[in-house]
Order: C-alpha cells, then structure tokens, then sequence
C-alpha cells in the first residue's frame, strides 16, 4: 500500500507561478514591491468586489496587526474576537497592548456567536469601556452569521475586522468573505486555499486607507529625501518573488476552491452513512463556504468511538488530520482575558476533527481515507 503522507490541506501550485517568479528575475524585481505585487493586488481587486482596496502583506496576522492600528486601536483598549479560531486571530490585539474579549461559538457556523457578542458589548459598556473594534472569523472557510454580525456591529457602531484568512473564496448572499468587514485579512500562508508559500492581504474600502496601511507596512516613511518618521513603522510589505506565486495561484483559485468542495461532498456522501457523525455544512442557501477544511463532529455516545482514537487510526496510515482549533479562552495564554458565552467552541474543541481537505487529494488518497474510515466505522453503518 501506498504509504505517502497524506496532508490536511498543502501547497497545490496551478503551473503559472514559476512564469511570473522568472519576470521577476529578468526584471530585477527582487524587493518587497514591484509589478507581481501591484499584479496581485490588482487579481484581488478584481475577485473580491468592485468597491474594495487591497494592499498585499506579509503575513495574514501582520494583516491583522496593521487593521488594528488603521482602526485606533491602542493601549488599553479593548478589542472583541472570537475564541475559535487560529491564535493569529488575537495576537494582535496584544500587540497593540489591548485586552482581548472572548466570544463563544454558535453551533450552526461554529462562528462568533451573536448573542454572546451582544451580551459582551452591553456588558462592557455597562462596565465602563466600549470595545473598539470586533475580530470575527469565518473558520475554515464557512462563512460566520454575516447578516446578525454586522446588525451588532452597526447598531453599537463598533467597526468590524474580519479575518478572512480561511475563506477566500466563500460568500455569503453573493458577496464575497473579506468584504464585509470595514478591514478584511487574507492569508497566504503554505496551508491556505492559495499561497504565496508566506503572506497575506488587507481589503479596505478607500484607496486612502490602503495607502495608509502600505505607508505603516513600509516603516512609516514620511514624505521627505531622507528618512523622516512621524510614527512607528512596520516591514509588513509582500516580497516581489512570493506576489509572483500569487499571481499563478489567482488563476487557480476557483478551480481550487471547486477541488476543495469536491472533497466536502466525498465526507458529507460518506457521513451520511454513519450514524452519530455531522459535518460542518452551510447551514442555508445563503452560504456559500471554499470549504478550506472539511470537519466532523464525531458524538462519542452514539459512536463508541472519540476524536482521538480516529486521529490515530488516520495516524497510523500516514494521514494527517488535526483536531478543531482550541478556543482562545482555553489557552495559557490568554486564559485570564474575559469570555462571554458557554461551552459550545469547548465542546466542538473535544469532539471535532478536522480531515485532509486539500485541492490536490488524488483517486487513490480518497481510497485510502475511504479505507481508513470503513475500517474505523464498521459497526456505524446505517
Ligand atoms: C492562517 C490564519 C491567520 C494568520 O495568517 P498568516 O498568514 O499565517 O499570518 C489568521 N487567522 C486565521 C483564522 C488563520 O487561519
């Protein structure tokens, strides 16, 4: 048997990548800008909306970092975010020396949930500070609760940063993720929908803020023949040669997403089959998710069977799968930062598993999964 690592989600290049790579060495274009770089802001432009700015970034968290600052936020501030995600997420807020504020999970998205987050914002006013901005993240690829998010967001008048680094590609009625935020984060690390094998973006909706968040990105360079700073600065910029990956993954990236859905489909078919297992789905029409990865509730009670004892028995196979993001609120470090809402992101944390998921899975690697899985699930069957 084929014994070749099976991954969670990795690289998939679309073949275009080294073309622009090369353009970049003819033209001696090796720096932090340059064309490739204006190319893929521009490719990001033109997918994401008509109304919207993008400028490209090394990282999605330095995305993240620079909304922040772009969004006031400063020491002492608080900033509200959703415990279930990836610690990039809130970081940031750290960095800026702000107090993070937790919020649960709602069952349906596995997203910030909106009670909760309406619970922590009249609680925090109540106790004296109003939230400066709210981090809400459309994990793996599902889009959160956009039309009751945004409701909130627009009612306490709190800007919302939306960390759309798992969602390029996904939609919700129509309009793409990233869009909805007053900032939105792209990532492009080595294991997202597409990569620049490191880097990220930032959407904005003015070309005055995109070039505000270029100026931080680029240290802050005032105006003037030598260097002259007025405020502090970041070296945030995306390379020349990772834009050039971009630029190839760009024309791809539906195709891919469709790749991703197709494996969606493959565990939603297979799972339906198995009683006591749910997967992560569209909760309605309004939805549409690039399915980044593919997840699964597994109810030990029903199953007999946990999380883990699954993740070793793909283990054991060579197959990588990895248990749900450990909400924030849970973590050492940000454990004694406020949390509103119950168990629901602690308990999709016990029971979930998230399942390799990637554009470039190939007949046999299905078979394998499909092996493992028979062979885990036997007395499951329906
Ligand atoms: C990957 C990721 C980030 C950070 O992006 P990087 O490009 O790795 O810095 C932020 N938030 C979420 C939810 C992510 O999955």
């Amino acid at each position: 048997m084929n014994k070749e690592k099976i991954w969670l989600s990795s690289p998939h290049m679309g073949g275009k990548e080294q073309v622009y790579i090369q353009e970049a060495f003819d033209t001696n274009w090796i720096a932090p800008l340059g064309p490739n770089v204006s190319g893929m802001e521009s490719d990001l432009e033109d997918y994401l909306a008509q109304d919207v700015f993008v400028g490209a970034l090394s990282s999605g968290t330095a995305a993240i970092h620079l909304g922040l600052i772009l969004l006031g936020v400063k020491s002492g501030d608080e900033v509200i975010c959703q415990s279930m995600t990836f610690s990039a997420s809130a970081n940031p807020i750290l960095y800026q020396g702000a107090t993070p504020v937790f919020i649960d999970s709602e069952p349906e998205t596995w997203n910030m949930c909106p009670v909760a987050l309406e619970e922590a914002i009249t609680d925090r006013i109540a106790k004296g500070k109003k939230p400066k901005a709210i981090i809400a993240v459309h994990l793996y690829g599902m889009p959160f609760k956009v039309a009751e998010i945004v409701a909130i967001a627009e009612k306490y008048q709190i800007p919302l940063l939306e960390d759309s680094a798992e969602a390029l590609g996904s939609s919700y009625k129509g309009q793409k993720c990233g869009t909805f935020g007053a900032i939105g984060v792209l990532s492009f690390n080595g294991n997202k929908i597409i990569t620049t094998s490191g880097g990220g973006a930032i959407v904005v909706k003015s070309k005055e803020l995109k070039e505000r968040a270029i100026f931080f990105a680029t240290q802050s360079r005032d105006n003037a023949p030598h260097y002259q700073h007025s405020e502090i600065g970041y070296n945030y910029r995306m390379s020349n040669i990772c834009a050039g990956i971009g630029r190839g993954q760009m024309e791809v990236l539906d195709a891919h997403v469709a790749l991703r859905r197709k494996a969606h489909v493959f565990y939603s078919d297979y799972f339906a089959g198995i009683d006591g297992v749910s997967v992560l789905k569209e909760p309605a029409s309004d939805w549409f998710s690039n399915h980044w990865l593919s997840a699964i509730v597994i109810d030990e009670k029903k199953t007999g069977k946990s999380r883990e004892e699954l993740r070793l028995a793909f283990e054991a196979e060579n197959i990588e799968s990895r248990p749900l993001w450990k909400p924030m609120h849970l973590q050492p470090v940000f454990e004694h930062y406020p949390y509103y809402g119950s168990d629901v992101a602690s308990k999709l944390f016990e029971d979930g598993l998230c399942l390799p998921s990637g554009s470039n899975l190939t007949d046999d690697d299905y078979l394998r999964l499909e092996n493992v899985l028979d062979v885990f699930f036997k007395s499951q069957k329906i």
